[in-house]
C-alpha cells in the first residue's frame, strides 16, 4: 500500500520529522511550508492524503482545509488536522472545515501510521469506485451512480462492546448525539452473533473487557466472511500500546484513547463508515454491471469488453499518479485434456470453479476478468512487485492445492493447475505493451513446465527480450 502524502507545516523541523517517519514506511512525501503552497501542490500533484498544521501565518490550516473541501477537484482527498494537545476547540473548528481526522502533537508513531493507513484505504476504495463508475457510464450500462462521497448518517447501527456500564453508557450517549443508532453489548459471543446477523454497521471494542479477550473478538470478526469488512474501532486506556499494536495487526481499523473526545470519536467513526459504505458501493456497482452484461455468463466474472475499457482507464490513472499497477495473465494448464477426457460440461465446471477461487482470493479493488476461453486477467491497482508476486503465488496455489469436483463422477477428484505471467506498469505505461509483457511472462511459465508464476523482467527491454526468445 503506497500513497503520496502532503505534509504542511510552517516550521521546517516539524515537516522534516513527519517526512522522515513517513518515508521510513515507504510513503511518498511532499512538503509545503505555507497554506498557499499547499493548495498549489494539491492542484499540481493531487496527493492522496494531506497532513495539515493548524497554526500557520497567512492561510491557516482551517482555511486551507475549507478550500480543499470546496474544490470539486480535491474534495475527495482526506485531510488530517495536526492540532496541539487538548485543543478541543480546534477539533470542532477542524470538523466544521471538513477535516477527516486529527493528530495531536507531539505525534505518536502508532497513531500516525494507524490514521494514515486507514485514510489511504479509504482513498483507494474511493478512487477505484469513481473509476469503475466512469467505465460503466462510458459503456452506457449504468445511469451513473451519482453522489459518490455523499455520507448518509441515517441508519448506521453502532455496537459498543464494553462490560463496564458507566463507560458503555458514556460512549453510547456521544454516538447517539451524533445521530447514529447505538446498542450496548457486554459479551463477546453476543457481539459476534449480532455482527454475523448483519445487525451492526460499526463496532467499538473496549480493550479492558473483563469477560474474555477483546482481541480474540477482533480476530473472529476478521476471519468470518460476513464481518470481514465491518469497521472496528478499539477503545483503549493509557499504556496499552502493545495490545493496541496487536489489535491493529489483527485488523482493527482504528483506535481512540480514553478519556474519549467526542469530536475525535465522531471523526474516526465517520471515516470508517465512509470506507465501509464505499466498499459496499463497489460491490453494488459490480452487481449492477453484471446485470448489464458486462460479465461472462459461465464464470460470473467481468468479460473481455469490460476489461478492455476499464483497464485502459486504470492504466491512464497509473500514468498520472505514478502508482504501480500489476497485470496478471493466467491460463489453465493442459485444459484441452480436461475437455477431451471428461467432456465439455466438466470443462465448464472447472472454469467456473477456477473463477470462484480467483475472486475469493483477491482484494475488493482488484479486478478479475475472463480474458479468453481458459485465460483470465487480474488487474491489481497499487500493488508493487512483491505484493503482486505474493498474490499471484497465492492464486496459483489455490488452484493447485485442492482438487476440483467432477459432477458426473462424484468419486473423481480432478487436479488442475494454472500458469501465470506478471507485468508491472512502469512509468508511462501502455495498454498493449503491458498485456504483451504479461503474455510473454505467461508463455515463459508454460515453457518452464507450467503451474508456476513468471514475471516479465523489469529492467529488460521488451523488444530485445522477445527477439532473443
Ligand atoms: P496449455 O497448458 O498450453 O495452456 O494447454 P491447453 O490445453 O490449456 O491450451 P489450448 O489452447 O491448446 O486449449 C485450450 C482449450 O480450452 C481448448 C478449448 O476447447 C478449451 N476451452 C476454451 N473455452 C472453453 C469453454 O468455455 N468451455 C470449455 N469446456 N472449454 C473451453
Ligand atoms: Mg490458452
Ligand atoms: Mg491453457
Amino acid at each position: 500500500m503506497t500513497a503520496r502524502i502532503l505534509v504542511v507545516d510552517d516550521l521546517e523541523p516539524n515537516t522534516r520529522l513527519l517526512e522522515a517517519k513517513l518515508t521510513n514506511e515507504y510513503f511518498d512525501v511532499l512538503t509545503a511550508d505555507s497554506g498557499e503552497e499547499a493548495l498549489k501542490l494539491i492542484r499540481e500533484e493531487s496527493p492522496d492524503i494531506v497532513l495539515l498544521d493548524v497554526m500557520m501565518p497567512g492561510l491557516n490550516g482551517f482555511e486551507v482545509c475549507r478550500r480543499i473541501k470546496a474544490d470539486p477537484a480535491s474534495v475527495h482527498i482526506p485531510v488530517v488536522m495536526v492540532t496541539a494537545l487538548n485543543e478541543t476547540a480546534d477539533r470542532v473548528r477542524g470538523l466544521e472545515a471538513g477535516a477527516d481526522d486529527f493528530l495531536t502533537k507531539p505525534i505518536d508513531d502508532i497513531a500516525l501510521m494507524a490514521r494514515v493507513k486507514s485514510l489511504v484505504r479509504l482513498k483507494m476504495m474511493l478512487d477505484e469506485l469513481r473509476l469503475r463508475e466512469i467505465t460503466s457510464e462510458q459503456l452506457g450500462t449504468l445511469p451513473g451512480l451519482s453522489g459518490v462521497g455523499a455520507d448518509a448518517v441515517e441508519s448506521v447501527r453502532v455496537a459498543v462492546i464494553d462490560d463496564d456500564p458507566f463507560s458503555a453508557e458514556n460512549l453510547c450517549t456521544v454516538i447517539r448525539e451524533a445521530g447514529y443508532d447505538c446498542m450496548q453489548i457486554d459479551d463477546r459471543q453476543k457481539a459476534l452473533k449480532a455482527a454475523k446477523a448483519g445487525e451492526v454497521d460499526f463496532i467499538t471494542i473496549s480493550l479492558n473487557l473483563s469477560s474474555g479477550d477483546p482481541l480474540r473478538l477482533c480476530s473472529l470478526l476478521r476471519s468470518s466472511e460476513q464481518t470481514r469488512q465491518l469497521p472496528i474501532l478499539l477503545v483503549i486506556g493509557d499504556g496499552e500500546s502493545e495490545r493496541l499494536a496487536k489489535g491493529l495487526e489483527l485488523g482493527a481499523n482504528d483506535y481512540i484513547v480514553r478519556p474519549v473526545d467526542r469530536h475525535e470519536l465522531i471523526a474516526r467513526m465517520r471515516t470508517q463508515i465512509r470506507r465501509f459504505r464505499y466498499e459496499e458501493r463497489l460491490r453494488l456497482s459490480y452487481r449492477h454491471s453484471m446485470e448489464m452484461a458486462l460479465t461472462d455468463a459461465l464464470t460470473g466474472l467481468y468479460n473481455r469488453r469490460y476489461f478492455d475499457t476499464h483497464f485502459e482507464a486504470q492504466i491512464q490513472r497509473a500514468g498520472e499518479t505514478g502508482k504501480p499497477l500489476a497485470l496478471l495473465m493466467l491460463d489453465l494448464d493442459s485444459f484441452k485434456a480436461v475437455n477431451d477426457t471428461y467432456g465439455h460440461t466438466v470443462g465448464d465446471e472447472v472454469l467456473a470453479e477456477t473463477a470462484r477461487r480467483l475472486q475469493e482470493n483477491l482484494r475488493t479493488v482488484d479486478m478479475v476478468a475472463r480474458y479468453g476461453g481458459e485465460e483470465f486477467a487480474v488487474v491489481m491497482p497499487d500493488a508493487n512487485v512483491k505484493e503482486a508476486i505474493a498474490a499471484a503465488e497465492r492464486l496459483r496455489a489455490r488452484i493447485a492445492d485442492k482438487p476440483f469436483k467432477v459432477s458426473t463422477d462424484h468419486d473423481k477428484e480432478l487436479w488442475v493447475t494454472i500458469s501465470a505471467g506478471l507485468a508491472i506498469a512502469s512509468h508511462d505505461p501502455d495498454v498493449t505493451d503491458l498485456i504483451k509483457r504479461a503474455d510473454y511472462a505467461l508463455y515463459a511459465a508454460k515453457r518452464a513446465g507450467r503451474n508456476q508464476v513468471h514475471q516479465f523482467p523489469e529492467d529488460a527491454d521488451f523488444k530485445s527480450t522477445v527477439s532473443a526468445a
